[in-house]
């Protein structure tokens, strides 16, 4: 018999929001060790996703989604470039899948400045890989990774890993850089999201009457943090004003019925979310074609 073909089909999704496409390009996962978890313990953590059948330690997906609006091209965030092991940084190869190459991209916009998120914004060598795109990004983030202080404050790995990352990666756009507020890309607004990182941005894409809130990392781990909004991870700079943004955020979406996507739902992310007795619940749609 011939040997099956394993090759697993392109992580992309296509939804429109009245005039403009939005497609969720995968950018892979990660497994990530409970130890990034904070206010839970590993038993709950580890009862929950088995509960909901779930890999542990928790498989976080990474996603990106490109926007085409008025003949022109927005991606929110760029993945981890080649910098996070070999599950992730499938961004260019998916994008290629739909005839994008990122020249062609002529805005990115950013949620924040993390390694999931901003590493696949220049190459090894400090190179642009989207040499045509302003950046969008909130002031506050910039400054806060370029403040001497606070990584003198910051242990190795952040200092590498958070501070020196995202000072390399932003380098080659700084003359390129566009503040995340009010209309930022036609029919996009930025929205303040910021808890997770001191300038987290979420994107809310509006058309007709149709709307869809990128949220960005409102949760990393949604089977643990949509039931459980005080939960929060290791990497959040300001842990209670992520848990305060997170539960305004989700009674926001949940009142108002918001169509949502994020970076860490599982692919390609577009959900409600449902107010309960307990909390909270996701929905997340159905998959549908498009035309
Ligand atoms: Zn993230």
């Amino acid at each position: 018999m011939a040997k099956a073909n394993m090759k697993q089909v392109a992580g992309i999704y296509h939804r429109r929001i009245g005039d403009v496409l939005v497609t969720a390009v995968s950018d892979g996962y990660i497994d990530a060790p409970y130890n990034v978890l904070q206010s839970i313990s590993r038993d709950d953590a580890h009862d929950i996703l088995t509960q909901e059948f779930r890999p542990t330690p928790p498989r976080i997906s990474v996603n990106c989604y490109v926007i085409r609006a008025n003949g022109k091209i927005a991606i929110i965030d760029t993945g981890s470039g080649d910098t996070m092991g070999p599950t992730l940084g499938m961004l260019t190869k998916f994008l290629t899948e739909i005839d994008i190459d990122l020249p062609q991209i002529d805005t990115v916009l950013l949620t924040h400045m993390h390694p999931d998120h901003s590493n696949g914004l220049s190459d090894v060598n400090g190179k642009r890989l989207f040499p045509n795109a302003e950046i969008v990004v909130s002031e506050k983030d910039i400054d806060y990774w370029h403040d001497d202080s606070a990584m003198a404050k910051a242990n190795e790995n952040q200092r590498v890993r958070y501070f020196e990352g995202a000072r390399f990666q932003i380098a080659p756009y700084m003359d390129r850089l566009k503040p995340a507020m009010g209309e930022v890309f036609p029919n996009v607004r930025a929205v303040d999201l910021s808890g997770h990182t001191p300038g987290h941005t979420g994107y809310m894409i509006e058309s007709e009457n149709d709307s869809l809130l990128v949220w960005g990392d409102i949760c990393h781990v949604p089977d643990i943090q949509v039931r459980r909004p005080e939960v929060t991870m290791v990497f959040d700079a300001d842990p209670e004003a992520a848990i305060n943004t997170r539960r305004r955020t989700f009674d926001m979406v949940s009142s108002d019925k918001v169509l949502v996507a994020g970076m860490h739902l599982h692919f390609p992310g577009f959900s409600h979310v449902i107010a309960n007795r307990d909390g909270y619940r996701m929905v997340p749609e159905s998959w549908a074609f498009t035309t």
